[in-house]
């Protein structure tokens, strides 16, 4: 399928008399590396760091992961890699952690709040990612933060750790980057010295999906109940751009939906100029963005919210049509 976008694999994704969208890949794995230049990706914008610890029986060690974590930045080159910390807990279950019997996972004692209460393992793979870095520079970002607090206190602990490593003698990264995912609603209300401090928010729409529509993004009875172009999601979508505009904080987008063709026009349109996604969607999304003029999309959209539509899609798929 990748043939077919082979083309423009090396182009930009510039739409039509507008913005340059930026088109990263989601990874998890070393396998998934060589997807970066195959797939065109202008670099990763999520690393999904929990495989390793849910591949293995116990947890993993600090020398395994900083050798892997080095070797993905070898093979990306002087592409940029974004670090997601480890996101456990509701939906990942480590086969060595005490099963925490919890009524509401996906509610309950997952990702960060795991990191916060419990620092052994954070801490360790903070150290691994520092001294995979090795004087290169370092993105990570912090999953489901739900409040400003909670931000502030784990990316304190990782300018801990960058002393610590100092002390120990150790190349500390040219430069870091500490941002956090966007995927509870309470985030984007936080006050505005948390979208001063993050260095920069990606919204892990899964998530935050399934919290804005109270809908479990694992059942499938409801799953698929509310269209990601609802109205509502995208006026909320539109809240997080300005909030991240008013603190000119990059901001991405980086669950599925941004894979989707028409759901990654639309994030454009509503102001994302940053979206990451699954290698094999690279093509798609950068085809369709290269023919669109994201100025006429977002009026297609403000026209449909305005005339009470529930969702925008019935109206962006005539507008595409009409487009031929
Ligand atoms: C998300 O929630 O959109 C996300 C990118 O993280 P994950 O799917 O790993 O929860
Ligand atoms: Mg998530």
């Amino acid at each position: 399928a990748q043939e077919r976008y082979a083309s423009i694999r090396r182009v930009p994704a510039t739409t039509v008399y507008g913005p340059t969208i930026r088109l990263d890949m989601n990874a998890g794995l070393m396998a998934d590396l060589p997807s970066l230049r195959s797939s065109g990706a202008d670099g990763v914008g999520l690393f999904r760091t929990e495989l390793q610890f849910l591949v293995r029986s116990k947890v993993p060690r600090r020398g395994e992961l900083a050798s892997l974590y080095s070797r993905v930045l070898d093979a990306a080159g002087d592409k940029r890699v974004v670090f997601r910390t480890l996101d456990i807990g509701s939906d990942k279950v480590l086969p060595y952690m005490k099963p925490q019997d919890e009524p509401n996972p996906a509610l309950g004692w997952r990702a960060i709040r795991v990191g916060l209460d419990k620092p052994g393992v954070m801490r360790m793979q903070l150290q691994a990612l520092i001294r995979a870095a090795n004087g290169r520079p370092l993105s990570i970002m912090f999953p489901f933060v739900a409040q400003f607090d909670e931000f502030r206190t784990v990316r304190q602990r990782f300018f801990d750790e960058l002393e610590h490593e100092d002390k120990l003698g150790h190349v500390l990264p040219e430069e870091v980057e500490v941002g956090a995912m966007l995927e509870t609603p309470s985030l984007a209300f936080a006050p505005k010295q948390f979208f001063d401090m993050a260095d920069f928010i990606s919204v892990g729409g899964n998530d935050l999906k399934q919290f804005f529509f109270a809908a479990d993004r694992e059942n499938e009875r409801v799953r698929r109940r509310y269209d990601t172009l609802n109205v509502s999601f995208l006026t909320f979508l539109e809240w997080i751009v300005m909030r991240c505009k008013e603190s000119r904080t990059p901001l991405s987008f980086c669950g599925e939906d941004a894979g989707r063709p028409v759901e990654a026009l639309c994030f454009s349109a509503m102001g994302f100029r940053t979206l990451s996604m699954r290698p094999a969607s690279i093509g798609p999304v950068k085809h369709l963005l290269r023919r669109s003029n994201l100025s006429e999309v977002r009026e297609v959209i403000d026209e449909a919210r305005a005339s009470g539509a529930q969702s925008v899609r019935p109206a962006v798929m005539d507008w595409l049509r009409q487009q031929g």
